[in-house]
Parts: structure tokens; C-alpha cells; sequence
């Protein structure tokens, strides 16, 4: 069971292909999910423009920012191999005094490139391997980047049987 504190910030971690936006579609509302490629297609007119890709994270961390402060769930849907793109994130939800998740897809590499093969819009194989391959580096370290909770899914079937509970935090008193 994932649990998630309905003010959280909930990174989700994995190579293009692995099925992250598949996932936030499944279990997490459209409102509360901000993604990279949504970010790049509408800066740049192309998902997968990597020119737009500073704009669109600079677009990322002023949404998140303000929905962080209004204590509103926030799901990031970016590859998140890096562990600096990773802290920084992280740190803005600590800024706000809310809980920082990680969701980890830690699928092999032959079914996110199978995937990716498969999508009218892939990547080059070579970037998803790369992708992997930093995550893979970067798995042992995940529980000492300052999240709350960090979920590991390591194939097909874990992430098909995976729960998702979005918890209320304390209802503010009235004054
Ligand atoms: P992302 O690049 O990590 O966001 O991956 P997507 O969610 O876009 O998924 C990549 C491809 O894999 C898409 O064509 C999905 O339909 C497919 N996919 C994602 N998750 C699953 C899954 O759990 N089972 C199966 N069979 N296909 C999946
Ligand atoms: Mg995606």
C-alpha cells in the first residue's frame, strides 16, 4: 500500500517507457498531476523538444511551488533519474513543510524500451538506456535524498497490483 498524504509532493521516478504518466492517470487526479512533456509541448509545441526542456522546468517549479503552499496534492511526472533535478524538488516540498514521496519504476530495460518502440512518439533507445542506467546507480542512494517515503516497483506485476491511498491531513480548526 503507497500512502500518500493528500498535501504531499509525490515524485515519480523512471526511464521514458517505464510507464509513469500511465500510472498518474490510473491512480492520481488530472488536476494534481504536473508533467515534464505536457510543460514542453505547450512551450515548445513538440513533447519532445529538449530546447524547451529549462523553460519547462522552470514552468514545473513555480506550479509546484504554488500548489505546495496551498497544501495540494502534487504529482511530478518527469523521468526524475537525475538526483539533483530529485533534490531540488524535494526541497521545495520540505520549504513547505509537506512530505516528500517517491515512486520508483524500476522496471527492466528491455520492457521500457519494447515500450518506448511501441509509442508513436518514442525516444532514442540510447537515451532510455542512459535513463536506466542512472537509476539504477542512483537506487541504493534514494533514502538519503530527505523523502518521507520512497516506494519501489520492480516489475509488471508490482505495479499492476500497486495501491494507491491518498490520506486527509488534519482538517484545519476555524477559528
Ligand atoms: P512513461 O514514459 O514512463 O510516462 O511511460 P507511459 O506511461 O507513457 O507508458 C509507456 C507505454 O507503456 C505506453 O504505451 C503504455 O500504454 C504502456 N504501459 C504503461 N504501463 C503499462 C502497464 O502497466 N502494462 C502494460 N501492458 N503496458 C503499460
Ligand atoms: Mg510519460
Amino acid at each position: 500500500m503507497i500512502r500518500i498524504p493528500d498535501s504531499a509532493l509525490v515524485l515519480l521516478i523512471g526511464a521514458s517507457g517505464s510507464g509513469k504518466s500511465t500510472f498518474a492517470a490510473r491512480h492520481f487526479d488530472a488536476e494534481t498531476v504536473i508533467s515534464s512533456d505536457q510543460l514542453r509541448g505547450a512551450l515548445a509545441g513538440d513533447e519532445g523538444d529538449q530546447h524547451a526542456t529549462d523553460a519547462a522546468f522552470a514552468r514545473l517549479h513555480q506550479w509546484l511551488d504554488a500548489r505546495l503552499a496551498a497544501g495540494a496534492l502534487s504529482v511530478v511526472d518527469a523521468t526524475n533519474v537525475e538526483w539533483m533535478r530529485r533534490t531540488e524538488l524535494v526541497r521545495r516540498a520540505r520549504q513547505q513543510g509537506r512530505s516528500a514521496i517517491g515512486i520508483t519504476f524500476d522496471l527492466p530495460l528491455d520492457l521500457c524500451l519494447a515500450r518506448n518502440a511501441a509509442r508513436s512518439r518514442s525516444v532514442r533507445a540510447a537515451v532510455i538506456r542512459r535513463q536506466h542506467d542512472e537509476l539504477r546507480r542512483g537506487l541504493d542512494r534514494l533514502d538519503l535524498e530527505g523523502f518521507t517515503a520512497v516506494y519501489v516497483l520492480r516489475n509488471e506485476a508490482e505495479v499492476e497490483g500497486a495501491v494507491v491511498q491518498i490520506e486527509k491531513g488534519p482538517v484545519a480548526r476555524a477559528l
